[in-house]
């Protein structure tokens, strides 16, 4: 199974939304939880600091 529902920061098709760890299909492990946390709190981070936090 592929893992197409979101992009490498974890992010949906809906900007302000991010999918991680059991929401995503592929390995249920806390390590991928974890990551996929960071991922997510990174990009987000970007957008904020950016401005990008676009309100769609
Ligand atoms: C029995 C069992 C054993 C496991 N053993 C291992 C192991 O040995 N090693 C390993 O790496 N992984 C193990 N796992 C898998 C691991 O627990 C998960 O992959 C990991 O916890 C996923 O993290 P998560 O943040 O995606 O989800 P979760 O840890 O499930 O966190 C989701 C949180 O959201 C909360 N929540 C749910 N609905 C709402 C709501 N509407 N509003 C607010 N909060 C909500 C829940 O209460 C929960 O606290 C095990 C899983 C199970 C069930």
């Amino acid at each position: 199974m592929t893992d197409e529902v979101t992009d490498r920061t974890c992010r949906t098709s809906h900007p302000r939304v991010f999918a991680i760890g059991d929401l995503k299909v592929g390995l249920n492990q806390v390590v991928i939880a974890a990551e996929d946390g960071a991922l997510a709190a990174t990009q987000i981070w970007r957008d904020i600091r950016c401005g990008n936090g676009a309100r769609h």
